[in-house]
């Protein structure tokens, strides 16, 4: 059931992340990160590659295990019950590797049954949903000859359709055309309107500062700024997007600059 928004309260965090270490063998890929996220609120995450967004969505879901602090969703720790948490959270995974021999009714419907959704209420949803994205005519089509673009737009449909009240994504709007990323980025502000909670990676900067409540930048393993976007505009002073707030937080124009004339003459233009 959607929340009214007039009714949502910013009390309790439903995302608690508290000095979150994680190694990938001798790697550290976060360096004791500290992050609450509160019902309603729509947290663009965002950081050079390799800066370990991924490596925290997949903690807060319950993907990986293997690290060192707490994490809580919805007062779940993640570590003692990855189940409870798997239940409320809708997750749009990077790269996903869909069961390309299935069609995306026949995945739709699996993932249905994963959440314990009656199959004629998801046959449905998944109808009306893949409409909404113009999948209709390959709804009933193997996946593997599905273009990027197409695979994101089964892989959203298929975080989204039991309805969570949490919904984490990585790199959403990765290889959609720009109608698609018009439609998700409404999406998802109308589900914040309905009280719902989004913490997703994005590399649009354009759709995090038009969309987020809050952008949270990771570099190297460290949040290195956590607010709105005229809360980071002023820290970063002069920047007026957040593609400019970025580079200043995480990179240096002139070496951006020099280093494509390095690229450019190691291919030997
Ligand atoms: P991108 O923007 O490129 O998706 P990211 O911010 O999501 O990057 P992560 O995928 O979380 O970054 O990776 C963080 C660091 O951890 C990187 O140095 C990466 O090489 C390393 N890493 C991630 N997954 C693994 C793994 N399974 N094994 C070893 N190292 C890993």
């Amino acid at each position: 059931m959607l929340t009214n928004p007039e009714n949502i309260g910013h009390s309790e965090p439903v995302i608690s992340i508290r000095n979150l270490k994680m190694w990938y063998g001798s790697k550290q890929a976060l360096r004791g990160i500290n992050i609450d996220i509160h019902k309603g609120q729509i947290v663009g995450y965002i950081g050079p590659n390799g800066a370990g967004k991924s490596t925290t969505l997949k903690i807060v879901i319950g993907l990986l295990s293997d690290f060192e602090g707490d994490v809580q969703v919805l007062g779940f720790d993640v570590k003692k019950e990855p189940l409870e948490v798997k239940k409320r959270i809708g997750y749009v995974p990077e790269n996903a590797s869909l069961y390309e021999q299935l069609t995306p009714m026949e995945y739709l419907t699996f993932v249905g049954r994963l959440y314990k959704m009656e199959d004629d209420v998801v046959s449905k949803a998944a109808t009306e949903l893949l409409a909404l994205f113009d999948l209709t005519d390959s709804k009933d089509k193997r996946m593997h000859t599905f273009s990027k673009g197409m695979r994101q737009k089964v892989l959203l449909i298929s975080g989204l359709i039991h309805n969570p009240d949490i919904i984490v994504l990585d790199e959403p709007l990765s290889g959609l055309d720009a109608n698609a990323v018009i439609l998700v980025k409404e999406i998802l502000s109308k589900l914040k309107g309905y009280g719902k909670t989004i913490f997703y990676s994005s590399h649009l900067m354009d759709v995090v500062e038009k969309i987020s409540d809050r952008i949270v930048v990771l570099n190297n393993g460290e949040i290195v700024a956590d607010g709105t976007f005229e809360e980071l505009n002023q820290e970063a002073e002069a920047s007026d997007s957040l593609e400019g707030i970025f580079n200043h937080l995480t990179g240096n124009i002139e070496q951006t600059v020099s280093k494509a004339d390095d690229f450019i003459k190691a291919i030997g233009v």
